[in-house]
């Protein structure tokens, strides 16, 4: 093999990987969106959710029994069960129903109006 040989073979793997980092970057850039939308939705709690079920756990806490939901103040996101996953979705894990997030604006009847740190 020549030199102009080595040289050619060289410009056509840098080609080849640089066109390869393209493609992937392409890739990334374009399914960031629809992993964020797909996050989002596939991980809210599912609506068979046995416990969620048995909590009697509602995305909007306006549609709660009022029966069982007496204090119209209680939702998730003051809930001491409740920790904030993602502000802009209004969305959380509650430590009891752990088969996806919760609404912020949600309730169940195992609600308990988090402590305020000392
Ligand atoms: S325990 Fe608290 S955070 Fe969990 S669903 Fe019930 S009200 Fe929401």
């Amino acid at each position: 093999m020549t030199d102009a040989d080595n040289v050619n073979m060289k410009h056509l793997t840098s080609r080849r990987s640089f066109l390869k980092i393209i493609a992937a970057s392409a890739a990334t850039v374009l399914m960031a969106p629809v992993a964020k939308v797909q996050s989002v939705f596939a991980e809210m709690v599912k609506a068979d959710d046995a416990l969620a079920k048995a909590l009697s756990y509602v995305a909007d806490a306006k549609k709660a029994d009022p029966a069982k939901r007496k204090d119209k103040k209680a939702v998730c996101s003051n809930c001491q069960f409740y920790t904030e996953t993602d502000s802009k979705a209004k969305i959380g894990k509650c430590q009891l129903i752990q088969s996806g997030d919760v609404a912020a604006a949600g309730w169940c009847t195992s609600y308990s109006l988090k402590q305020k740190k000392a």
